[in-house]
């Protein structure tokens, strides 16, 4: 049988399971300290825990369940990238970015997608299964261990490498309550965004989770007519109703809508259409991040020219919308957005 990883456990999951081993309680603090703030994945290393506890939980525990099973450092040294291989021989990817202020990481929440976004790696292959919460936190472990050496820390996380977050719903949920937890990684909130796809129900129930983490939607088109070929999931969601959902999410949190939006050449990226997308957003507290368009397999679409990002970006501004060029980060290691996809345990 599986070893359970102890990491995705709560504190007070941590000291019941000591209690049933016939310890004190405490004992779980001391096991949260070691596994989230010390990131000591070998039991007999966990010096004040009693010898016989030490030699007994790796019978029926791990720490964290995963492996890494390779890195690699792009955009001079400002993308690092792990592979991180799964119980079942399956592996996913996760894409650390340091940036002036910090460190974030791109976290992976399903092995590949079920959305099929024509121009992302990530689906093209079909949703092979979910990640549990223990896998997601894995994949933090992996890149904050790495960073430990250079006395880093990673502040901030993005739910947006491979996998529809909230298609995933429970397990995310659980894996940010869990990282922002006290005797976790303490990543606040308002350091967590989530990006999706536009799933309505998901949304609406995420409104009513009572944490004000940033919500990220992936328009890329102002009019149901372009997103239908864009995102396919539209044609479920349509544009009117997930804006209705995301403007009720920035009501009921108080924060700011992102709005992501892939510039392609020639398919989304017409002046009309960043005017469309202005009328569209005009009365949504919102920030539009433009992406420059990622190259990937299978997908003969290239990225808009720069000085129509910039002339998109200008007219958004003109019109009352916040935008920003996203700085393309991890195109050496095939780290970008829409880069990641389903990987195998093989490297
Ligand atoms: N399923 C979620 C999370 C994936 S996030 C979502 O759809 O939001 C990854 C972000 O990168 C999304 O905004 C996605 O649309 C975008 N993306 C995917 N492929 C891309 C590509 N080739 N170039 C640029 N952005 C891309």
């Amino acid at each position: 049988m599986d070893k359970k990883p102890l990491l995705g456990l709560s504190i007070e999951e941590l000291e019941d399971l000591m209690r049933s081993r016939g310890m004190a309680g405490f004992r779980g603090r001391q096991l949260a300290r070691w596994i989230y703030l010390r990131r000591v994945e070998d039991f007999s290393s966990m010096t004040d825990l009693p010898t016989k506890l030490r030699d007994e939980l790796p019978e029926d525990h791990s720490v964290t369940g995963v492996r890494r099973l390779g890195t690699w450092v792009g955009s001079g040294g400002a993308a690092t990238k792990h592979l991180v291989g799964l119980s079942d021989g399956a592996a996913v990817e996760a894409v650390v970015m340091r940036y002036s202020y910090g460190s974030s990481i791109c976290l992976s929440t399903q092995v590949g997608c079920a959305y099929a976004c024509p121009f992302c790696a990530s689906g093209a292959e079909g949703l092979v299964r979910d990640l549990t919460v223990e896998e997601i936190l894995g994949q933090w472990f992996i890149a904050q261990r790495h960073l430990d050496e250079r006395n880093e820390r990673i502040s901030r996380l993005v739910y947006m490498g491979s996998g529809e977050p909230l298609a995933n719903y429970d397990a995310v949920l659980r894996s940010m309550r869990l990282f922002h937890s006290e005797e976790g990684p303490g990543i606040g909130y308002r350091r967590m965004t989530l990006s999706t796809v536009g799933v309505v129900p998901g949304i609406e129930k995420l409104s009513a989770e009572g944490i004000p983490i940033t919500l990220a939607v992936s328009l890329h088109a102002p009019n149901d007519y372009l997103r239908d070929r864009l995102v396919p999931a539209n044609r479920s969601y349509p544009l009117g109703e997930v804006l209705d959902a995301a403007s009720k999410y920035a009501a009921d949190t108080g924060r700011r809508l992102t709005f992501e939006y892939a510039m392609i050449k020639g398919v989304n990226d017409h002046p009309d259409l960043a005017r469309e997308l202005a009328i569209l957003l005009a009365d949504i507290p919102c920030h539009v991040n433009l992406i420059p368009f990622n190259a990937v397999d299978g997908c003969e679409w290239i990225p808009s020219d720069p000085e129509r990002i910039e002339e998109f970006e200008a007219i958004l501004g003109r019109m009352g919308i916040g935008a920003t060029v996203r700085r393309p980060l991890g195109h050496d290691i095939e780290g970008a957005c829409g880069q990641l996809k389903r990987r195998h345990g093989e490297v």
